[in-house]
């Protein structure tokens, strides 16, 4: 490559500072002016990457600062790399960018060099002249309008060899003209050289052969004298043109071949150059790697940093988690432990309390029972002398005492009897029966041991029942009749001069079961809406006046239990002064086979006129007065013994119609003694008359073979109902 065609740049080797401003300042011109000074030092000592790593920072700065010139003058160097790495695009790349920021500015030098560097790179390595010459004259004039003679001498030289290269040497002889009228021999070496290269192919051209001989013969010399190469090897391959055109081609071959050789030693050197460039491109696209590689290795450890830090986090938690959960996990076994043994304690605590419950239990129940016996068999006897003294002693009718006495031993019994009823569901000794019974008749049976009631608070009861219900149902009608007594006999109390209706409507029928709702209405006293739920527990009454006081405040509760065992419940609507609907639904079945042998079975007709013989077996006396009476108003005859030994011996010799047997009797009791009857196969019928409850006692009753049980206070037609039924059944059996 000739000199000629050197690189302009900034001779300008000012003292410069190792430091690089911090991208964020922003730096002076002349800090700027440093930094791309150094950047072409690096340059000039072939230190690349330094060179092309310092010009950017310039560049940047340059940009930062808005200083055109100084954009220009990075661009420059930057372009001067690449030219220098043989990169000519990219160098032709940033000339141009340079020279649109020169082009900005009023440096004309600048835009001289950046316009001649551009002009090289077209002309010799791209060989598009005729771009590279129009380049060339853009920067001759800047030369000339700085007047600087020296650049405008190599500008020429430039412009002429090229033209001559193409062999267009009528344009160039005006430049060549130029460089031969302003030679001296200050110019450099390498420019004597070139000048003298082109005067020979000047006159060569003028066919001047011995001017262009001496010419060229002089550039050879002066070639050889020098140390550019490059410019020495142009010359042979001219001078070797020249002598192949004027026939000397023995010559020719030989300064071809000196060509051949400088250019040999030249391409080996270039050879050399390139590839300690390239070695340095590829130690610089390594380097850019090895950035990009540590980049995202920077990348991806910082990635893997925060993945770990992510991890080491989550490690901490769950650990802090883990022993959390650990603590608790002690905690909980400690407190399990200790909730353990407590629970141990309150088990085996429990066990006792269940014991004891169990034993209060049986004692409550064997007390309940003992008591109501206790106090059913005195109460038989002051209802039954109360009863008696009335039926004996017209007169005393009247008496307030006497009715007083009366009253307060049916509020005994009933209490008695309700107490051991709510006991008896509460033990959960009541079973459900199932009986067939005439639904309408239940009602009705009800209304009317209900009418004394209903005439005292002057109230009329109306039945009404819905005739889709079948006339025989299978139930616990016993129960139900309970329920029904109750609800009405309230009904009637809280009651005055008012309705009371029994209403029975099918609701629906799921198979068998046929769905029933009553409703006991009333037109009464009403009760608060604050009271409607508490007077379903024991004992309690509401408004109770002592004057009217006629219940023991257990009769809702029966009911509300009794429900309950029909699978049921009990609802209610009141309002004060308005009345009061209790409404609950049976579900009663319905088997029109069963119900039609049933049917067939009833007796019409259960009393008799005939005049039969009773054994009373009693060890009371007063009760046996109370029975005696009873059975002899029926014109009955009555024989009383007071134990069962007696009992035994009279049977022996007499024969009776009917035996009535106390239960509880002191020697031997009523069972034993029916069993002893029926051991001397006496078949007489044996009805247990006993203040014991029923369900207590019958299952050893029919064991001992009592034919009935009749629980005392009793009403004297029930008694003779079932004395009748049963001499007559044993008649006939008989
Ligand atoms: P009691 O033996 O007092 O009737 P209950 O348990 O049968 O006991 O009833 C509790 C209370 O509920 C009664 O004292 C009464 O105040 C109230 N009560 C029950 N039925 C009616 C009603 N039909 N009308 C007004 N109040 C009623």
């Amino acid at each position: 490559m000739p000199t000629i065609r050197i690189v302009l740049l900034f001779f300008l080797l000012i003292c410069f500072s190792n430091s690089i401003i911090a991208e964020t300042e922003l730096p002076t011109e002349q800090e700027i002016s440093k930094t791309t000074d150094e950047a072409l030092k690096y340059l000039k000592e072939s230190n690349f990457e330094k060179s092309l790593i310092t010009s950017r920072v310039a560049l940047q700065q340059a940009l930062i600062a808005k200083n055109n010139n100084l954009i220009a003058i990075s661009y420059n160097i930057i372009a001067a790399n690449y030219n220098e790495f043989s990169e000519y695009d990219k160098a032709i790349f940033y000339y141009k960018k340079a020279l649109f920021f020169a082009n900005k500015t009023t440096d004309n030098i600048l835009k001289n060099r950046i316009n001649n560097n551009l002009g090289n790179m077209y002309c010799f390595e791209k060989k598009q002249y005729e771009k590279g010459i129009e380049f060339y004259k853009k920067s001759l004039e800047y030369s000339k309008k700085e007047k600087d003679t020296a650049l405008v001498y190599l500008i020429n030289i430039n412009i002429t060899w090229a033209y001559f290269d193409i062999g267009d040497f009528k344009k160039g002889i005006p430049h060549f003209k130029y460089i031969k009228e302003n030679y001296n021999r200050d110019i450099s070496k390498s420019t004597i050289v070139v000048f003298y290269m082109l005067s020979g192919m000047y006159y060569s051209y003028m066919n001047d052969h011995n001017k262009a001989n001496a010419c060229f013969l002089t550039a050879i010399k002066e070639g050889k004298a020098g140390i550019e190469k490059s410019d020495l090897s142009y010359s042979y391959l001219e001078y070797s043109k020249f002598l192949t055109r004027i026939g000397n081609y023995k010559e020719a071959y030989q300064y071809l071949k000196e060509y051949n050789n400088i250019n040999e030693s030249i391409y080996n050197e270039e050879k050399l150059k390139k590839a300690e460039r390239a070695g340095f491109n590829l130690e610089l696209d390594e380097y850019k790697r090895q950035i990009g590689r540590i980049e995202i290795e920077k990348d991806t450890q910082y990635q893997s940093l925060r993945k770990s830090y992510i991890i080491v986090l989550l490690f901490i938690l769950t650990s802090c988690i883990f022993l959390i959960l650990i603590v608790t996990l002690y905690k909980n076994i400690i407190f399990k432990k200790r909730t353990n043994a407590q629970l141990l304690f309150t088990n085996e605590e429990l066990i006792k309390a269940k014991e004891q419950a169990e034993e209060a239990s049986v004692l409550k129940t064997q007390f309940i029972s003992t008591i109501s016996h206790e106090l059913r068999t005195p109460l038989y006897g002051v209802v039954g002398i109360t009863n008696m003294l009335l039926e004996e002693h017209k007169e005393l009718a009247r008496s307030q005492h006497l009715s007083s006495l009366k009253f307060s031993a049916r509020y005994l019994l009933s209490l008695v009897n309700d107490i051991l009823q709510i006991n008896k569901i509460e033990e959960n000794k009541v079973v459900l029966e199932s009986l067939t019974f005439n639904i309408s008749d239940e009602i009705n049976m009800i209304k009317n041991s209900l009418s004394f009631l209903s005439q005292k608070n002057k109230n009329h009861i109306s039945v009404i029942i819905d005739s889709d219900i079948p006339e025989y149902l299978i139930g616990d009608k016993l129960r139900f009749a309970q329920i029904l007594m109750n609800l009405v006999s309230n009904a009637l109390k809280f009651t005055k001069k008012g309705e009371v209706f029994i209403i029975a409507n099918l609701v629906k029928v799921v198979e068998k079961a046929h769905y029933i709702e009553f409703q006991i209405k009333d037109t009464g006293m009403g009760i608060a809406a604050v009271d409607q739920d508490k007077i379903f527990e024991k004992f309690v009454q509401v408004g109770r006046k002592e004057e009217d006081y006629q219940g023991t405040g257990l009769g809702l509760t029966i009911v509300k239990r009794l429900l309950g065992l029909f699978g049921s419940s009990i609802s209610l609507e009141s309002s004060i002064g308005e009345g009061t609907i209790f409404t609950f639904t049976i579900a009663f079945d319905y088997d029109p086979e069963k119900t039609k042998s049933i049917i067939n079975e009833i007796q019409v007709d259960l009393t008799s006129n005939q005049m039969f013989k009773v054994l009373v077996v009693e060890d009371n006396r007063i009760n046996q007065i109370v029975t005696r009476k009873i059975i002899e108003k029926n014109n009955y005859s009555c024989t009383v013994v007071d134990d069962g030994y007696a009992a035994l011996e009279i049977l022996e010799k007499e024969c009776f119609d009917i035996i009535l047997m106390d239960i509880n009797m002191p020697l031997m009791n009523g069972f034993e003694t029916t069993r002893k009857i029926r051991l001397k196969d006496i078949k007489t019928p044996i009805v247990a008359l006993t203040a014991f409850d029923k369900d207590e006692i019958t299952e050893e009753a029919i064991s001992a073979g009592i034919n009935d049980i009749i629980i005392k206070p009793f009403e004297s037609m029930k008694l003779f109902k079932i004395m009748n039924c049963l001499i007559v059944e044993t008649k006939n059996a008989g």
